[in-house]
């Protein structure tokens, strides 16, 4: 039997026309034309005014908090309910990450609890650098009162859109909205470049430091000068002409992956026990991974015991992330609230939800979770 993957890459078709022009061209080094290519065409296609190409989201992220003057002993906010790579780039600057939980709407951070934990550091005059906002599973956060509140406390807002790739905010693309925008081209993710990220940014300047940055911090003389540490972050002109291939079926991968998820959730929301991440009213959800909630009581089996059940029929299905306030590797972090992302991660299964993911596969899936529903348990 065909194993179903999780969210598995999908090629376009338009790949090797782009790897052959690229390696025509002879530019088999980092940079190159397709680079400055596939920043334009990115930027032009999320809206953002300026767009750095970068070896991974988590470089991405790293260079936007080194921009935003993080450094060791300060404390940045991020969302708690995420991947830890959201997070661990402030571990790498000797900084302290404070995590503040999700709301119910968006499973995204809750601008109440942000707006409680800022108003409380302004008082004891210690505000955090920045703010790293998740947009979890393709589901944009709530971004108008969580920026406000950045401008009131002068904090720089970094959104991680590594999953929002093509969903939008109050019309908008998530990831445009702060300083600072990440975006993730990792094989699982809603294009992929195999690997590989982009930084975003409203501001000119945070780009061409970024840029330098990420180029070993070379000065512009002939000779190799460094007047401070550097990085080996850009993304190669060959897998940038893989990422040009990939954006031009971004809309059909995101269309895609709504179809599933309102295949799963027609076929699947009427059994007692099952939910599924709601859409929030601001904008549209990629639903990059579909979400579903499960009452282990009124299901009869619990996230776990369906995981293993689809395991054993060679579907997989993954945990919800694990927040990072109950990781080991973020052990001692301040955290506010928790509570939410905790219950989310207990009850909460993804579910196959890859662009490429075949009627046949999809049902597979739901007559999976059906039968498990009928069996007497
Ligand atoms: C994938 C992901 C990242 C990291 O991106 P990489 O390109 O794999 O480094 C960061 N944040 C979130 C939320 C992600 O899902």
């Amino acid at each position: 039997m065909k194993r179903i993957f999780l969210s598995p890459p999908h090629l376009s078709g338009l790949e090797e026309a782009f790897l052959k022009e690229a390696l025509d061209s002879g530019w088999i080094a980092p940079l190159g034309p397709q680079v400055e290519a596939f920043e334009r065409e990115f930027a032009q296609a999320v809206g953002a005014k300026h767009a750095l190409a970068l070896s991974s989201g988590t470089a991405a992220i790293h260079l936007s908090l080194i921009l935003a003057g993080v450094g060791p002993g300060d404390e940045v906010v991020v969302s708690t309910l995420t991947f830890a790579a959201s997070a661990f780039p402030v571990l790498y600057l000797g900084a302290r990450p404070v995590f503040v939980d999700s709301e119910r709407t968006s499973w995204n951070m809750d601008p109440a609890l942000l707006a409680e934990f800022l108003e409380g550091r302004a008082k004891r005059g210690r505000l955090p650098k920045a703010v790293v906002l998740v947009h979890l599973y393709g589901q944009s956060a709530d971004v108008d009162p969580i920026r406000n509140l950045c401008q009131e406390y002068g904090v720089t807002l970094i959104e991680d859109a590594a999953e929002a790739l093509g969903s939008t905010y109050k019309g908008q693309s998530p990831g445009t909205l702060g300083q600072a925008g990440i975006f993730s081209f990792n094989g699982n993710k809603i294009i992929t470049t195999s690997g590989g990220g982009m930084l975003v940014s409203p501001e000119e300047g945070w780009i061409a430091r970024a840029r330098k940055l990420a180029t070993q911090a070379r000065e512009p003389v002939p000779w190799y000068e460094h007047q401070e540490v550097g990085y080996n972050y850009r993304l190669s002109n060959l897998l940038a002409a893989v990422g040009r291939a990939q954006l031009r079926s971004l809309e059909e991968r995101v269309q895609a992956r709504r179809a599933i998820f309102a295949r799963y959730a027609q076929a699947l929301s009427h059994l007692p026990g099952l939910a599924f991440q709601p859409e929030a009213p601001w904008g549209r959800h990629t639903r990059w991974l579909s979400v579903m909630l499960v009452d282990e009581e009124a299901f009869g089996l619990g996230p776990e015991a369906i995981r293993q059940a689809l395991e054993a029929q060679g579907i997989e299905a993954r945990p919800v992330w694990k927040p990072l306030h109950l990781q080991p590797a973020f052990q001692g972090a301040e955290t506010v609230g928790g509570e939410v992302a905790e219950d989310l991660f207990r009850c909460g299964l993804c579910l196959p939800s890859g662009s490429s993911l075949t009627p046949e596969d999809q049902d597979r899936v739901i007559e999976a979770i059906l039968s498990l529903a009928e069996s007497p348990h």
